[in-house]
């Protein structure tokens, strides 16, 4: 338990300290001994790497990374990022965040995660691919990765792409393991990847915040009608999770009033087109000079313009403490991995900004490399063995029903209705289900306790009480 007479200089703490200021703030309202808050609190194995690679002619040392903070469960589950940032204490931050995350959303894995320092964009495709297949190799060398030890994803600069070099890797490294395609999620789908993953993490987001805003209660304590329908959100970041989050939440009625990138933002109060942007940077390689809205050079300021939600898709540390007093987000959905300094959640805490933290709110991405996970070990595609049975169920359904009442359902409802659900419609389906019930669990945990605690502590709290259970269901710790 931490010593509650030694003050925490909140301004000092690096990533990962910050997610164990996080933990020890909500451990005391787990009831949990304290051997067992030190276990689940400590990484378990890293594995710091040095290997040399090719670059023309010259050859270059590579710093990378794996970390799996806990092996309470097994495999092993988080991304692997390719940044110029990447450092021992990055990744042991981010593979903690991803233990309470699994643990916060039922998804049965230890928290692990990776990194390699190298910038991906400046860095040509066939050299990615040589760090990516060295750093497999180093991975399977040391039993750091297999479908049942330690199962990495996409994370920040990496994707679809890198998912399939580090699947053919680990796959020619070990023939004839059936299960083989299960040590690695985020595939493309002809690759046994899923329907739905690819963008899993921003419709995560999305259904989170719709949960979130259902509540009239809580979104009146805030000054804010319930519902997303015309809710004003800036996104920082236009890649995986910043795009798909900006899309989709404008399905919800929302409009997306800014988007900060790394060289620019772009602000337009009528709401931007985000296929449009996504288009034009993916062209122009930057969002300086959009002809609709209006380009802003200072990027990070765009965080404080006016708006209902903020949503940072980036990277950590984008609010400190100061920018944090000119935040005017009544929202913040922590859709980055630590975009938030303890020292600035204070202030924002005390200006009554509601904070959805990243355990919770980002977790739609491992939430469907699980359900990917799981349709690897079964071999089968969800949906394939019930679809057609479903369809003529419900034909026969509706047949009976025009029988009895002599009337005809037209034909667009019975389409709609007899419609047997494919792949995306189960996946998407868990994910809803998953981000919803996660979030009661939060709100309740908060209720019970009143004002005494915000939704950051209540979301640890009840991650650790699950991964407590888990322990004790082991018989260690009586
Ligand atoms: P990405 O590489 O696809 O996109 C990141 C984007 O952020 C890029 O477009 C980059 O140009 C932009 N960016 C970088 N620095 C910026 C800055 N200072 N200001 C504004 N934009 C900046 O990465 P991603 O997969 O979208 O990951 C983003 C964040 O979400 C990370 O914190 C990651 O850990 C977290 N996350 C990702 C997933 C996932 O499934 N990919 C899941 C959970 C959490």
């Amino acid at each position: 338990m931490p010593d509650k007479n030694v003050k925490v200089n909140l301004k000092n703490l690096s990533f990962s300290d910050s997610v164990s200021y996080y933990f020890d703030k909500a451990a005391p309202f787990t009831g949990a001994p304290q051997g067992l808050l030190d276990q689940i609190k400590t990484c378990n194995s890293i594995y710091k790497m040095n290997f040399p690679v090719k670059y023309g002619n010259e050859v270059r040392v590579i710093e990378a990374y794996r970390v799996q903070h806990s092996h309470h469960r097994m495999p092993t589950k988080g991304g692997i990022r390719y940044s110029l940032q990447v450092d021992q204490d990055e990744v042991m931050a981010l593979a903690a965040l991803m233990t309470y995350k699994c643990a916060l959303v039922d998804v049965p894995f230890g928290g692990a995660k990776g990194g390699i320092k190298i910038s991906p964009r400046q860095t040509s495709p066939e050299i990615l691919e040589n760090i990516t297949r060295r750093y497999t190799t180093e991975l399977v060398k040391k039993n750091f990765i297999g479908p049942g030890i330690d199962v990495p994803a996409p994370d920040y600069g990496t994707g679809e792409r890198e998912m399939a070099w580090i699947l053919d890797t680990y796959v020619t490294l070990n023939p004839g393991e059936i299960n083989g395609y299960g040590c690695v999620t985020g595939k493309p789908v002809s690759q046994n990847g899923i329907h739905g993953r690819t963008e899993a993490t921003g419709r995560g987001v999305v259904y989170a915040l719709n949960e979130i805003c259902s509540y009239a209660d809580d979104m009146k304590d805030i000054k804010l009608t319930k519902g997303l329908d015309g809710k004003r959100v800036i996104v920082q970041g236009l890649g995986n999770v910043g795009y798909h989050t900006a899309r989709i939440i404008r399905e919800y009625g929302a409009k997306v009033i800014a988007i900060a990138e790394a060289d620019g933002a772009v602000y337009d109060e009528n709401g931007i087109d985000i296929d449009d942007l996504y288009k034009y940077r993916q062209e122009k390689k930057s969002v300086k000079g959009y002809p609709k809205g209006k380009v802003i050079a200072d990027s990070i300021s765009a965080l404080e313009l006016d708006c209902d939600i903020l949503i940072p898709a980036a990277l950590e540390r984008q609010i400190t403490e100061k920018n944090a007093p000119r935040i005017k987000a009544k929202i913040i959905a922590e859709a980055a991995n630590g975009p938030i300094t303890p020292a600035a959640e204070q202030i924002l805490l005390k200006k009554g900004v509601m904070i959805i933290p990243d355990i919770y709110v980002n977790a739609g991405g491992v939430t469907v490399s699980y359900f990917e996970w799981l349709k690897n070990l079964s071999h089968v595609r969800f949906g394939r063995m019930q679809k057609r049975w479903e369809e003529k169920h419900q034909t026969n359904f509706i047949k009976l029903i025009e029988d009895l009442t002599g009337k005809t359902v037209p034909k667009a409802r019975i389409d709609s209705l007899i419609h047997g659900a494919d792949e995306i419609d189960l996946v998407n389906s868990g994910l809803e289900d998953t981000m919803i019930e996660a979030y009661q669990d939060i709100r309740e945990f908060k209720k019970r306790r009143k004002s005494e605690i915000d939704i950051r502590t209540a979301a640890f709290a009840v991650s650790i009480n699950k991964i407590k259970n888990s322990y004790y269901a082991m018989g260690i710790f009586p």
